[in-house]
């Protein structure tokens, strides 16, 4: 029997799967197809809206810079409301997992290399870490874990001057992991506390802990019970206890997953994990189907209306040679320099043209070809496959993914009703 739905997502990602639940919430039949992890086990777990204006400027209030940005950017074709809307949608979906819904404003939240961040949404395991908070604070790394540096991040944080005094400390952790164990391995020490791992990582912090109200630990507090780690951890210490955000695996960003797992789930979404390696089309202009490829064969995945949500350069949803830069699913065009050279410019640091490649849409998010005219009637774009916009330098990853996804999912779902 063929499989045939509404609305087919490809991409597994914030963009991709927030795109699913808005098409669902149409009443649309959702099947969401994606290969692979989605970049969020390599984020931070934060999720930005704007941290930064055009000009480079800190922004206290997102909202404040969006008639700033270029005509192209993803926030000027979808708008203020748009934006709030995926937000609405993420709160939803991350619950208890998250704060910052209270307010449009940014927080400032301590990163592992002892920067401060401006971000939208902050998991509520790092909410006792808020550099606006004026309480001291202690820093704790792990022996064995050396992406944080809890000494040297304080001295960062004191330098970038958050109005608290930070002292890092360094101790062993429980069990002494090898070098090379994976965070999820801590995480899960102290998940099963089968060793009294909790209480023992308590003991050895206290003998460094000099009365501090708050104690950052990296973010590998648990995986599975993370809430009921900080208790154990915040009784014994006598203290409230934060997670500092830390680089790829991310737990944050492992939960966060989870969670938009299960609200797909809740929503009836399928979700096949299988690459979509080709596409078929009506020949008048509309795709018909997505190919996804299993176990050597290629399946037709037929839908009335498509979401690319794909991912840029890092998630693979843009593949570039010494040639050019290619969009490889529905071979949307990508504008780009002719000439190689111009992809990047000599300085180390700043704005990088590549950064913004990806496939070029309008209001309505559908990808257009290099004339302008639209590639496929019923195919939307979402996430970080959309250029015009660096979400690294600008501090805007998540949010474009939030609220792209939101729109174009939305779309999707009611062209089909
Ligand atoms: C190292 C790093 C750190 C970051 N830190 C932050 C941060 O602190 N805050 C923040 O807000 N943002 C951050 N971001 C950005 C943010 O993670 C991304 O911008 C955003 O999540 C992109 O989401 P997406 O859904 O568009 O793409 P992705 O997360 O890349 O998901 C795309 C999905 O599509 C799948 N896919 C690709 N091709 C196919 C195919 N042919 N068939 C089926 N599936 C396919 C991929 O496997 C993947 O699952 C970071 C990104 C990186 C890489």
């Amino acid at each position: 029997m063929a499989i045939e739905d509404d609305v087919l997502v490809v991409g597994g990602g914030v963009a991709g799967m927030t795109a699913a639940l808005a098409a669902a919430d149409e009443g649309a039949s959702v099947r969401l197809v994606t290969k692979k992890q989605s970049t969020l086990r390599h984020a931070s777990g934060l999720v930005d809206v704007l941290g930064y204006a055009p000009d480079g400027k800190l922004l206290a209030d997102p909202f404040d810079a969006l008639t700033d940005l270029p005509a192209d950017h993803p926030y000027a074709l979808v708008g203020a409301e748009a934006i709030r809307a995926g937000l609405e949608r993420f709160d939803a979906v991350a619950g208890e997992l998250y704060r910052g819904g209270h307010t449009e404003k940014n927080a400032l939240l301590p990163t592992h290399g002892g920067t401060v961040k401006p971000t939208a949404r902050y998991p509520a395991s790092a909410a006792a870490g808020l550099a606006s908070d004026d309480r001291d604070a202690l820093l704790v790394g792990f022996e064995t874990l050396t992406d944080f540096d809890a000494p040297l991040a304080a001295e960062h944080l004191e330098a970038a001057g958050v109005p608290f005094d930070a002292r890092g400390a360094t101790v062993s952790f429980p069990g002494e992991p090898r070098a090379d164990a994976k965070v999820t391995r801590y995480a899960h020490a102290l998940d099963e506390d089968a060793d009294g791992e909790r209480g023992r990582l308590a003991a050895r912090v206290a003998r460094v802990h000099d009365g501090e109200p708050r104690v950052g630990f990296p973010a590998v507090l648990g995986q599975e019970h993370p809430a009921d780690v900080r208790a154990a951890l915040e009784a014994d210490l006598d203290a409230d206890v934060f997670e500092v955000p830390m680089g790829p695996p991310s737990l944050p960003g492992i939960r966060l997953e989870y969670a938009f797992r299960a609200a797909l789930d809740d929503a009836g979404v399928h979700t096949v994990r299988r690459p979509v390696v080709d596409y078929e089309t009506d020949g008048e202009g509309r795709l018909s189907a997505a190919v996804v490829e299993r176990n050597g064969q290629h399946i037709p995945h037929y839908a009335d209306s498509f979401v690319l949500a794909t991912g840029g350069l890092v998630g693979k949803g843009l593949d570039s040679d010494r040639e050019a830069v290619r969009e490889p699913v529905f071979d949307c065009h990508v504008p780009q320099p002719e000439d190689r050279y111009d992809w990047f410019r000599d300085e180390a640091f700043g704005e990088q043209p590549y950064a913004r490649f990806g496939v070029d849409v309008g209001d309505d998010l559908r990808p257009r070809d290099e004339d302008g005219r639209i590639e496929f009637e019923n195919l939307r774009a979402a996430g970080s496959v959309i250029g015009g916009y660096d979400f690294a330098t600008e501090c805007s990853g998540t949010g474009v993914s939030l609220a792209t996804g939101d729109a174009a999912g939305a779309a999707a779902g009611a062209d089909t009703q």
